[in-house]
């Protein structure tokens, strides 16, 4: 067993630190003040950070995916300084999906992937259907080449400025189904939703209206028809024959842990490393600050109450980052064991997020409250991570239920 990061994940570590604190972290005071980006300024965003390997065109994914590592370096390191922007830029992950769209998407849309123009949101909850997702109501109902969608979803990142948003919703059997809803080709209206922390990252509602979206546009018909197409697979850099092979495996896989969990998996690894990031900001401005700032005539730092909390916080942060990693790994195998580990991952390091923000708040007194200095945002921006993508208490019945077995689900 290793601990150490490579000395390529080093350097990738590296210049994504040089990256976010030239070019990213100049704009954060300013825009959390000024709230929810509009589409613009995200679209700039996610432009600047092609340029150290974060985007959707093939080459960049084909990097990314060659190392899950570095995929969770660059989450703790764009958490720890600007939550807001980590997730347009993340949660834009269906802008990928393109790759396997249907020639005609591709010709419209490839040219705005490659430029890392394309902003995505993935849309599952619903104002009766939150923690109970099986509560959906919105349904796709097949109609000739056409699903007609109806319904509302609620709580959606990116919603009011995406371009793509990957649907789920019940189609006429009452089976749950992925849709790539593309917004020029299938209209739907958005609202915002404004909120305690991330404050320049977009949320909304989403409202389809008999909405029509290309039969085409269903996502496991997406990856069944490009991995039978031997020249598509070639031009995604795929091996054909690997690909055939690899295609049952895939399904079964997908079909044991099923699309959403594989979703989740990845998204509950990357909110446990989103909060290590966080926690590590606070934990580093403590320890500055405990070393300058000085009361009864010493530094704060000489304060055992105060090495008590900074013992705590390091903690914290170290085991969310420990538990964030071993998850992501078992997510990028697609390993059953993914479901537990990051639930437990995302359970614990999101709440240890909100102590380690509080006790940063803590350790800098007074101007820990100010919005001169970050630690405000940080305790709001830590305090947002133990709802989305399941909260903590879905998180642990989940955990209760993946080491009991079957029979044992807390909401079955
Ligand atoms: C900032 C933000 C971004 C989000 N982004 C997205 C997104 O991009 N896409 C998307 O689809 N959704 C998104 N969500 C929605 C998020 O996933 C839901 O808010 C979450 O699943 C909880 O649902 P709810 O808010 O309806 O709370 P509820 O499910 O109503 O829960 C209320 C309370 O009851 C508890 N509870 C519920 N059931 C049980 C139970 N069985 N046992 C014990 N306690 C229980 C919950 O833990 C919680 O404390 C986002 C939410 C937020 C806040």
């Amino acid at each position: 067993m290793d601990f150490d990061l490579s000395e390529d994940q080093k350097l990738f570590r590296a210049s994504i630190r040089e990256f976010l604190e030239k070019e990213i972290q100049p704009l954060v005071d300013e825009q959390e003040k000024k709230g929810p980006m509009g589409r613009e300024e995200a679209v700039s965003l996610l432009k600047k950070f092609q340029k150290v390997g974060l985007g959707f065109d093939l080459e960049s994914l084909r990097a990314m995916g060659q190392d899950p590592v570095n995929l969770g370096i660059l989450t703790e390191e764009m958490f720890r300084v600007w939550p807001s922007a980590a997730g347009i830029v993340g949660l834009s992950f269906p802008a990928a999906l393109i790759h396997l769209g249907s020639e005609d998407m591709r010709r419209r849309l490839l040219p705005r992937v490659e430029r890392n123009e394309v902003i995505g949101c993935y849309a599952i909850t619903e104002p009766e259907a939150g923690s109970d997702n099986r509560a959906m109501r919105t349904t796709a109902i097949l109609d000739g080449d056409a699903y007609v969608v109806n319904g509302t979803k609620t709580w959606i990142s990116n919603a009011p400025i995406a371009d793509l948003c990957l649907l789920v919703a019940n189609d006429q059997e009452g089976n749950r189904v992925f849709l790539l809803v593309e917004k020029e080709v299938s209209p739907y209206e958005t609202s915002t939703l404004h909120k305690l922390g991330w404050r320049a990252a977009p949320t909304g509602e989403i409202y389809f209206d008999n909405c029509q979206v290309p039969r085409e546009n269903n996502l496991l018909e997406m990856i069944t028809r490009t991995f039978s197409n031997p020249e598509r697979l070639e031009e995604l850099g795929l091996d054909p024959e690997k690909a055939k092979e690899s295609l049952p495996r895939l399904m079964n896989l997908m079909g044991r842990m099923s699309v959403e969990n594989v979703i989740f998996a990845f998204l509950r690894s990357g909110m446990a490393l989103a909060a290590a990031g966080l926690s590590q900001a606070a934990l580093d401005a403590s320890l500055e600050y405990a070393k300058q700032r000085t009361q009864f005539g010493k530094p704060i730092g000489r304060f055992q109450l105060i090495q008590e909390m900074l013992y705590d916080m390091a903690v914290l942060t170290e085991t969310s980052r420990l538990l964030g990693y071993k998850a992501l790994w078992l997510s990028a195998r697609m390993d059953p064991q993914a479901r537990l580990m990051s639930s437990l991952a995302k359970g614990y390091a999101c709440e240890a997020a909100v102590k380690v923000t509080y006790d940063a708040i803590q350790i800098h007194g007074g101007v820990g409250l100010s919005d001169e200095y970050p630690l405000e945002r940080y305790f709001r921006d830590a305090r947002m991570l133990t709802i989305p993508d399941g909260t903590t208490e879905i998180q642990k019945l989940i955990v209760g239920r993946e080491l009991l077995g079957k029979g044992f689900s807390a909401y079955a």
